[in-house]
């Protein structure tokens, strides 16, 4: 089932009106442009390694600084905001929504989106990301009382045959411990600006090649080497959220499988393209000590750094990552700093993120050092040590 929506000459006066009355639309907030520079001199008023909202208070406080950027993103107070934005435009008759994404210029643009995942929040008219420099000429007609005219030609399906995501296991059996398990991956999914080659198609390449490599060297490994790729990432740590509830513990009760105490440690790559510099120890410093032991003899692939050795603090509830899964149930959610290259300002839910903007090289060395972490795990005499259990929260949000 397709559903084509065709809008002919659509006049952007309404729009206009309504910057009149002051209210947080799209566009309509003519006073702020975009976050590109305006030559090639002075610096952007919205650098784009940091155009994040700049916000203060709840809306309907009064204190928000609203801005073309702020509200594309329009997510804070978990989508409050997005929700009285949607309403209005729906209330409004808009029929459509123009937004220069969230980040962006040169051709970049960032735009995830703009409803919400809950089908009884409000729902939006069609919401467009277009470059920040069409979207600043268009403010600056609007500012010179110039009205223009708009033609969309929209085509979007509904896939309504299998509304679930999924994961994708695969393990190497372990030879005399193959009930402990040693896991690291990647997420799968991606948006749809490019083809998620940096978010995630690398993390999920390093979690596979490692698995290649260890597979290809045939060295026996005592505990089972688990390779996930987890689906639904990006709407809310949704596929490895679900499978550690099934497979070790809710959240709510934290009573565990026994799977829960063979669980040694969950691997993850989901920072782009760069090469590993570092890696969290999750807080604790017996497994920072063991870290700083292992990355000794690879010094010479550049990975210096151990960090988060001194405070551990149960992840608060899944988000960021698919280790924060992990970490939300007391198990070992281990992630790598990394390189960030052009990650946030040029690859991260954009229209760039594509295979053109992978570096080789970079995604050699993270394979190889995530495969050494994987084979020291699985063959060290002990499990790693635990981060303490987190108590029951029975007011925890499930994502099942
Ligand atoms: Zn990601």
């Amino acid at each position: 089932m397709g559903t084509h929506l065709e809008f002919d000459e659509l006049k952007v006066t309404g729009l206009h009106k309504m910057a009149q009355i002051n209210v947080p639309v799209l566009l309509f907030d003519i006073g702020e442009q975009a976050g590109c520079r305006r030559d090639p001199i002075e610096p952007s008023r919205h650098p784009i390694h940091d155009s994040r909202p700049q916000s203060a208070g709840a809306p309907g406080e009064g204190a928000w600084d609203y801005s073309p950027t702020s509200l594309a993103l329009a997510n804070e107070k978990n989508g409050v905001l997005r929700n009285e934005v949607n309403a209005f435009l729906k209330e409004e008759g808009v029929a459509i929504s123009i937004t220069p994404g969230y980040n962006g210029d040169g051709g970049t643009i960032f735009s995830t989106y703009g409803g919400s995942e809950n089908p009884k929040d409000p729902i939006p008219p069609p919401i467009v990301a277009i470059g920040a420099e069409q979207y600043n000429r268009l403010v600056r007609l609007l500012q010179h009382g110039i009205t223009p005219k708009l033609n969309f030609d929209i085509a979007v399906d509904y896939q309504k045959e299998d509304e679930n995501a999924f994961n994708v296991i695969g393990e190497i059996p372990g030879t005399t411990k193959p009930d402990e398990v040693v896991m690291l991956g990647g997420h799968f999914d991606s948006w749809q600006g490019g083809t998620g080659a940096t978010d995630n198609g690398t993390g999920s390449s390093v979690a596979m090649e490692a698995v290649r490599i260890l597979a290809t060297l045939h060295k026996p490994m005592a505990r089972t080497v688990r390779v996930a790729l987890w689906g639904g990432e990006e709407e809310g740590v949704y596929g490895s959220t679900a499978y550690v509830q099934q497979h070790f513990a809710q959240r709510t009760t934290m009573v565990k499988t026994p799977e829960y105490d063979k669980l040694d440690v969950y691997f993850n790559d989901d920072g782009g393209s760069g090469r590993f510099r570092g890696v969290s120890a999750g807080g604790s410093p017996q497994m920072a000590a063991i870290f700083k032991s292992w990355i000794e003899p690879i010094k010479d692939q550049h990975i210096v750094a151990v960090s988060g050795g001194d405070q551990f603090r149960p992840t608060a509830s899944p988000g960021g990552t698919d280790s924060s899964a992990f970490s939300w149930i007391g198990l070992n959610g281990i992630g790598f700093q990394q390189d960030g290259l052009e990650y946030g300002t040029r690859t991260h839910h954009s229209n760039a993120d594509t295979y053109d903007r992978v570096q080789k090289a970079d995604v050699m060395q993270s394979s190889m050092i995530e495969a050494w972490f994987v084979y020291n795990a699985a063959t060290r005499a002990e499990m790693l040590p635990r981060i303490p259990t987190p108590a029951p929260d029975p007011d925890a949000k499930s994502h099942e």
